[in-house]
């Protein structure tokens, strides 16, 4: 056998290994642009989709926009507005982006074009990024706010754009994605289209209720109770007692027992307004039907959990939603007993003997 020739790899093949890592699938992308349309302080988000976001994504919103000056720093590596230095990551951060990839990383595998319009500015501009090269800045004709469109996902990665499922299949996420963003910010009105049909369009209106009525349809709109609970329970976080909780609320929407599917997919939890998939909260909600559900069916949820922010761990991978909890047993005490409480208080399940 030849002895080993070590070689740097150069810069594009890494840039594109490295984006791998962070977008997988459409549905990665998606989360990536609505987290941006969010962080901006838009009142609308509009997502659209060819092909289960294979051939194209567009997402727009009415935010605070990119100065045309600034375009280029939007899509460079490891640049952003959100945060300073990793003290800002110590002491927690407000917004659902912060590493300054995504733009940089969608644009080394897609064809990306970035149009803006600061809200009161003359004129709009765009800028593209093709397979990692970044274009000039033009003047663009534009509606106040960003616009953000990736064609041809992974025209340049062959091997990940073969990993790529069924346009349904690869639809199913980014309707998926795009749900949990909508359910957890129901002030912003969020819609969806696929191949120029709409799958759903919430009103923004604040109502989380109103939010899964449009998303979910009546029928589960129509089944769900109300969840809030606070510590001490009684509501003043400010309180003596409440000097430093660790959980400092838990609220939402839980379905009727009997109003079920047969995935956890519906069963959506969000800590500190982030969607995350954590199976200490599934458990625990889980726990509170207390053996009302049938077997392998799984209820419709919609749970806020608000912890102070140090004691959760958001600094993981990128694509994972997984969140560590410094409290994991109290977080978990909270939300069966919420949620126990509310399905009690509407008479859903039985009282049983205590718990413990
Ligand atoms: P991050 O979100 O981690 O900062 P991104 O690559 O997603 O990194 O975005 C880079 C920067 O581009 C952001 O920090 C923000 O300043 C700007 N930006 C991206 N998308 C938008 C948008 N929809 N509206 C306003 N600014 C945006
Ligand atoms: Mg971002």
């Amino acid at each position: 056998m030849e002895p080993p020739n070590i070689e740097r790899l150069d810069e594009r093949t890494v840039q594109r290994i490295a984006a791998g890592e962070v977008v997988e699938r459409p549905a990665s992308v998606v989360k990536e642009l609505i987290e941006n349309s969010l962080d901006a302080g838009a009142s609308r988000v509009a997502v659209s989709v060819e092909a289960g976001g294979t051939e194209g994504v567009r997402v727009r919103d009415d935010g605070v926009g990119i100065p045309e000056d600034q375009l280029e720093a939007a899509v460079a590596e490891h640049a952003t507005s959100k945060i300073g230095d990793i003290e800002d990551l110590d002491r927690g951060v407000g917004t659902l982006g912060f590493r300054g990839e995504a733009l940089y990383t969608v644009g080394a595998v897609s064809r990306l074009t970035v149009r803006s319009r600061p809200p009161g500015a003359a004129a709009g501009a765009e800028i593209t990024v093709d397979g990692g090269d970044v274009g000039d800045v033009r003047p663009a004709g534009c509606p106040e706010g960003t616009t953000v469109e990736v064609d041809d996902l992974f025209y340049n990665t062959p091997a990940r754009k073969k990993f790529l499922k069924r346009t349904a299949t690869e639809f199913d996420r980014v309707n998926t994605v795009v749900t949990g963003y909508a359910l957890a910010n129901p002030d912003v009105a969020v819609s969806l289209e696929h191949d120029g049909r709409e799958t759903f369009a919430t009103e923004g209106n604040g109502d989380l209720r109103s939010a899964v009525l449009a998303v979910y349809g009546r029928e589960v709109a129509e089944a769900m109770v109300d969840v809030a609970w606070a510590p001490d329970g009684d509501g003043d976080p400010t309180g003596p007692d409440a000097a430093d909780p660790p959980v400092r609320g838990v609220s939402g929407l839980v379905s009727h027992p009997e109003t079920t599917r047969s995935t956890r997919e519906y069963l959506a939890t969000y800590v500190n307004g982030r969607y995350v998939t954590a199976s200490a909260l599934r458990e625990a909600v889980l726990d509170a039907y207390g053996g009302q559900l049938a077997p392998d069916r799984y209820p419709f949820a919609v749970l806020f959990v608000e912890v102070p922010p140090g004691d959760v761990d958001v600094n993981v991978h990128p694509r994972k939603l997984e969140v560590r909890f410094d409290e994991e047993p109290a977080v978990r005490e909270a939300v069966e007993g919420a949620v126990e409480e509310a399905l009690l208080d509407h008479g859903l399940i039985r009282s049983t003997a205590p718990r413990g």
